[in-house]
């Protein structure tokens, strides 16, 4: 038997969750289990603050509510939350979860504290189907979107953790542990574009998770047709994993560009709503010794974005079992960054966090996929292409 299928089988399905269900669905849960019509803005409402503002995990936690009413919830529904596998504390102080998933899948996070934010990274889906040759995840060959109640409960184990519930009668502190979430962890969020949207929907809620818009950055490795649709109905910051200068080679590290290739993608960048310099968006720009990393790259790269507002987010290549590239020099990717700053453009170079504990970009991947591919394999991928 295929080891998923063994593993669906260990996870009973049960009642719905009602974790991640927007308060319109939260709604027509409850009506299909027989609450009163007259009464579903007011429950939807309750149940909304003790699930995300109170991050209640039981039915029983629900003080407020009626007996009655907590043994309908209780006998029509669940909250279910990702379960933690693993919590691996860097150094540094990141948190790396490994989450078990349903169907036995695992996920990975990571909680990047830092002086004046908390980022929480967050996974959209079960590996990745395209084939970035420099990222870890790409080589994971199980993949599937993760739900919306997977998307937010990433964000309310990272709180739980944390223990960033506010107590009842308590004022909650001025400065947020978890202030930021980023969706750049496995997977690519705009091939699962309704279940991020919804999962955003009840992150951005302002009477529950309440993280701004202006909180929330989405990164994508570049489907331009939906970069459109994602400014509209999510409405987030943008990153776009750009990486290359030319279509050359941006085909070789980021396969996807053979369908929507730079100048597309560019085009589907200056059409982004609300576009403006204060909500610029994030080129990410991973640097590869002699593989993208040179002057001229940089000065190419400049031009290409002209008139975006934009910064550059500068990534030194993280390494992992069997990557067939290597991390730019620091002297190289000063200049590069040099020469983006003297352009007008920030280049902030993104300290590699977590990195004794697998945990920054692109080494994501979970210990029960690791290994599936082999190092000649992804070698061999990258050649051909
Ligand atoms: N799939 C989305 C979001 C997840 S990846 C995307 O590709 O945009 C988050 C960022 O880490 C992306 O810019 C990605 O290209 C980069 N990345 C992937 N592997 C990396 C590695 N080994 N070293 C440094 N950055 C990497
Ligand atoms: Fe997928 Fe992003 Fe990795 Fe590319 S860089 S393989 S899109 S997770």
């Amino acid at each position: 038997m295929p080891e998923t299928a063994a593993l669906r089988r260990l996870v009973p399905a049960g009642p719905p969750n009602l974790i991640g269900l927007t308060r319109e669905q939260l709604e027509a849960a409850l009506l299909a289990a027989g609450a009163p019509e007259r009464q579903l803005r007011m429950r939807a409402q309750q149940l909304w603050g003790w699930l995300y503002q109170r991050g209640v995990r039981d039915f029983s936690e629900m003080t407020s509510l009626s007996k009655e009413f907590r043994r309908f919830l209780s006998e029509n529904f669940r909250i279910s939350r990702p379960e933690i596998v693993a919590r691996q504390l860097s150094a540094d102080g990141t948190r790396k979860y490994l989450l078990r998933i349903e169907g036995g899948h695992e996920v990975e996070t990571v909680y990047i504290p830092e002086e004046d934010r908390g980022t929480l990274c967050i996974s959209s889906q079960v590996g990745c189907t395209l084939t970035c040759s420099f990222c870890h995840t790409g080589t994971q060959v199980l993949v599937r979107n993760l739900t919306p109640a997977e998307i937010v409960g990433q964000i309310l184990v990272c709180r739980d953790d944390l223990g960033e519930w506010p107590v009842a009668g308590e004022r909650p502190p001025e400065r947020r542990l978890l202030s930021n979430v980023v969706l750049m962890g496995m997977g690519e969020p705009l091939y699962n574009f309704e279940g991020v949207r919804d999962a955003m929907q009840v992150a951005m809620d302002g009477e529950g998770l309440s993280l701004s818009r202006r909180r929330i950055t989405l990164s994508t490795s570049g489907v331009a047709p939906m970069i459109g649709r994602a400014g509209e109905e999510i409405g987030a910051l943008l990153a776009i994993s750009l990486h290359a200068t030319t279509d050359e080679v941006r085909d070789k590290l980021v396969p996807i560009n053979r369908k929507w290739p730079i100048a597309e993608l560019l085009a589907a960048c200056r059409a982004y709503p609300r576009l403006s310099n204060s909500e610029r968006i994030t080129f990410e720009y991973v640097m590869l010794k002699d593989v993208n990393d040179s002057d001229a790259d940089a000065k190419r790269l400049v031009k290409l974005i002209a008139g975006i507002p934009a910064k550059i987010n500068l990534i030194p290549f993280n390494p992992w079992p069997g990557a067939a590239f290597e991390r730019s020099s620091w002297e190289r990717i000063e200049a590069f960054a040099e020469i983006v700053n003297r352009a007008g453009y920030a280049s902030p170079v993104r300290t590699p966090r977590g990195q004794d504990i697998l945990a920054a970009c692109g080494q994501l991947k979970s210990a029960t996929e690791r290994g599936r591919k082999s190092a000649a394999q992804v070698a061999a991928e990258v050649a051909g292409l």
